[in-house]
């Protein structure tokens, strides 16, 4: 269980020591006058020199490689909507404080005083050169998928909106799983999905790439179901309609298999989970407050599986899971983009994983002895040491074999080890 953390707890945190979660350290040895007349003037000369020269040196002498900025205008923080840039900071360090202790990516942190979805793209369009790869954080829809969509064209160094993938490629590990326990079909199941924003549409994307059937699934927004004859449907939500004669998210689970709520918090009562099918699927990952409550939901449907967003539940749908170690094989490949193929690779993997026996410092971790593949672990914990070293090649190797890795690895046993250190 987690412990409740108190207001003052939090904001001591930050502001003891020096205020903030990260800092830039040195990586060469500067003690002695030479290590200083090599790190800068006049040494420095020669690796510009040889950037100059061949552009791909910028790998080779530089932190651009490791380096990944974490960028957000601030205008959708977590579930504190738009808060604006400096606010959105704390949110942002601490995402880099996550790629750093997971995947020893560097981060810097960038937020992005503008709104406008030509300056912010302009902006870090102009900031390429630093980077190894984009981190696009916490920016509300509809803006947050043109900005991507145009980055994604524009730039060659891998960029990803993590609010809409990450959650993706976490949930649909852990959908695989669900339905694998289940022993139901992705291309049969029925699918109620809540929520038509930045997250539910790319992961509703992810579970038809795994097969799930457009047919199958029903979408609902604020409004109720997406349907057809809806006159106010823009050109997201459009392709998710449906021409069930459905109007109601109540009408939309009756039978259904699969529920993935991207929502709001307290929006589906028991009633509804127990008008869905055997086995039902229950994801409610609104945050901090799910669609129904774990106690709720497993109290309606003793035959279900459930996953939140909380750590204080079994089955966390949590980003970390993915961007850590999806970022980690992106870079090493030097891969110009993240594809699907890359994403579909990460959640294979992280579904493989959940399966393998657990380690001792993850049961440890989480006070228990005895986790394994199940009802109540279907995907794997955020502590597990393994996932660097499973994901990350994984991911890695999908760059490659898609074509889009300008540096292969092609010694995968000194990679892997290397991850494993
Ligand atoms: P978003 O882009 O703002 O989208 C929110 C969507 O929810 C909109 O489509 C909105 O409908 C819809 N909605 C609001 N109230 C609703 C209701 N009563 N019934 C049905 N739909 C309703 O937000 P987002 O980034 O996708 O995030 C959505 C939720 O998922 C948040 O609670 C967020 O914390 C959570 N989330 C969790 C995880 C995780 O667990 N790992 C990851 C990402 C997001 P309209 O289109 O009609 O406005
Ligand atoms: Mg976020």
């Amino acid at each position: 269980m987690q412990e409740k953390i108190r207001p003052e707890d939090a904001l001591l945190y930050h502001a003891q020591g020096r205020p903030g979660k990260l800092e830039v350290v040195p990586t060469k040895a500067y003690s002695t006058q030479r290590d200083l007349s090599l790190a800068y003037s006049p040494g420095v000369a020669e690796p510009c020199l040889a950037i100059a020269d061949n552009p791909e040196d910028v790998y080779k002498y530089t932190a651009k490689g490791n380096l990944v900025a974490v960028i957000s205008n601030g205008t959708a923080v977590l579930g504190l909507g738009d808060i604006g840039p400096a606010a959105s900071k704390p949110v942002m360090e601490g995402k880099g404080l996550l790629f750093k202790i997971y995947a020893d990516i560097d981060v810097f942190d960038l937020e992005l005083n503008t709104k406008n979805v030509d300056e912010f793209v302009r902006t870090v369009k102009l900031l390429e050169p630093t980077f190894g790869g984009i981190n696009l954080e916490d920016i509300k829809a509809p803006e947050c998928f043109e900005i991507e969509e145009r980055l994604k064209q524009e730039l060659n160094i891998p960029v990803m909106h993590d609010d809409q993938h990450g959650t993706a490629i976490i949930s649909a590990a852990a959908l695989l799983n669900a339905l694998e326990l289940v022993g139901k079909d992705i291309a049969q199941v029925r699918i109620v999905v809540n929520g038509a924003g930045a997250s539910a549409i790319s992961c509703t994307k992810l579970y038809l790439a795994l097969g799930a059937q457009p047919d199958n699934v029903v979408m609902c927004d604020s409004k109720g179901v997406i349907r057809a004859d809806r006159p106010d449907l823009d050109a997201r939500k459009q392709p998710f309609a449906t021409s069930r004669d459905l109007h109601t998210l109540a009408e939309a689970f009756v039978g259904a298999d699969v529920f993935v709520g991207l929502s709001k918090g307290n929006v589906v009562s028991q009633e509804m989970v127990r008008s869905m099918a055997d086995n039902p699927v229950v994801f409610a990952m609104a945050n901090p407050t799910p669609e129904i409550s774990y106690e709720e939901a497993v109290a309606a449907r003793p035959d279900l599986i459930m996953a939140t967003g909380r750590s204080d539940y079994p089955n966390q749908v949590n980003n970390v899971l993915g961007f850590p170690y999806i970022f980690r094989g992106a870079l090493d490949v030097r891969a110009t983009e993240i594809n699907e193929a890359m994403k579909l690779a990460a959640v294979r993997a992280l579904a493989a994983l959940a399966k393998k026996s657990v380690p001792d410092a993850v049961n440890m971790a989480y006070g228990t002895d005895n986790l394994q593949f199940g009802r109540e672990y279907i995907i794997p914990k955020p502590v597990d040491p393994r996932l660097l070293a499973t994901v990350a090649p994984a991911v890695a190797r999908a760059a490659i074999e898609s074509g889009v890795a300008q540096a292969p690895i092609t010694d995968w046993a000194a990679y892997e080890s290397q991850l494993a250190r």
